[in-house]
């Protein structure tokens, strides 16, 4: 568990603190007695570099936690690219700068699991992130977050600007966008299967074949995983997985959701829509080492289980979110 003693009065600064991840990273902090501040967009456009160290002058923190990011899942990164692309380099470029000119102690990065080499055997360490090149189905995505740990690690050297650099796996949980446009799997599953379930449909629609692999987090475990990280891990040249190190095919994941939803139609697999990367999963060997034991606690049944009835009861709010 985070220690209520690091965290009591400390100023943190969460970008994207209104977001799925930043929002339950928020409400954590706050149970930890920490004084956050989240940048609204309506007050600061973090593609500005001037709003941005506008921000942090204004909201001087001990801790900057860079959260934001325009992303989704493998729909949205075929329809969207150009802007996913532009967004998150020059936001996070644009964040690490300002943090160096107003001097933030610390700055925590989100990165992600689509940094990786798509096209690796095997779990991915942090050793590897140069390995290859990223999946073409998240390249967008995955290189601006990259570009990040690149810049985290030039301005220590010139400026001794103090970050760390999170690689995150797929996340889920209350909150995530249900949106079908942008929505990765699990949130457009359960969208899926609930609505069929109301509707009492024949069928569902999954795309792809099933095969690929993939490593879901509960977000509430993500975000207590960063901030023991944020607490315990200070290494400046590899960054640090944080997930659950646990590999299931969407074919898994679908016949979970199909039972936990309680549809009792079939399911039809649209072979026309992208696989994505073969498999996605993170070596977290690292992690339970610096976390000293530290695993994400919910199970995957109990995380999609809580998450559907969270789903349910807040149907409208959640289908209206993009
Ligand atoms: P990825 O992890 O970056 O590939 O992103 P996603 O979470 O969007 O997709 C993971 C896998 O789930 C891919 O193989 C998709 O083809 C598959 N999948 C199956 N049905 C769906 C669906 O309805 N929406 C999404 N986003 N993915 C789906």
């Amino acid at each position: 568990m985070a220690t209520q003693a690091i965290w009591s009065g400390r100023r943190v600064t969460v970008t994207g603190g209104s977001g799925f991840l930043g929002g339950h990273l928020v409400k954590r902090l706050h149970t930890l007695g920490a004084k956050v501040f989240v940048p609204r967009s309506a007050s600061y456009n973090l593609v500005r570099l001037e709003d941005c160290l506008r921000c942090l002058l204004e909201h001087p923190c001990d801790l900057l936690i860079h959260a934001a990011a325009f992303y989704g899942g493998i729909g949205i990164n075929q329809t969207h690219p150009g802007s996913i692309y532009y967004t998150n380099l020059v936001m996070g470029a644009n964040i690490m700068e300002a943090a160096r000119l107003a001097k933030v102690s610390k700055v925590v990065n989100i990165g992600t699991a689509c940094s990786y080499p798509g096209y690796l055997e095997g779990e991915l360490k942090e050793e590897d992130l140069w390995a290859g090149p990223c999946h073409a189905s998240v390249v967008n995505y995955g290189l601006t977050k990259k570009m990040l740990a690149v810049q985290g690690l030039a301005y220590r050297k010139q400026y001794g600007l103090d970050s760390i650099h999170l690689i995150l796996t797929n996340l889920y949980g209350p909150g995530d966008s249900y949106n079908p446009e942008r929505s990765h799997v699990v949130a457009a599953l359960i969208r899926k299967f609930v609505e069929a379930e109301m509707h009492k449909a024949d069928s569902v629609e999954v795309w792809g074949t099933g095969q690929p692999i993939r490593e879901f987090i509960e977000v509430g475990d993500c975000a207590e995983g960063i901030l023991l990280a944020a607490e315990r891990y200070d290494d400046p040249e590899l960054p640090l997985n944080i997930g659950t190190g646990v590999g299931t095919s969407i074919r898994q994941l679908t016949e979970l959701i199909h039972e936990l939803s309680g549809f009792k139609g079939r399911v039809v697999w649209n072979a026309d829509k992208p696989d994505g990367a073969a498999k996605k999963v993170l070596d977290i060997t690292r992690m339970t080492h610096v976390l000293d034991g530290w695993t994400p606690p919910t199970s995957l049944r109990e995380g999609l289980a809580r998450t559907i009835a969270w789903y349910r009861a807040h149907k409208a709010q959640a289908d209206a979110k993009w």
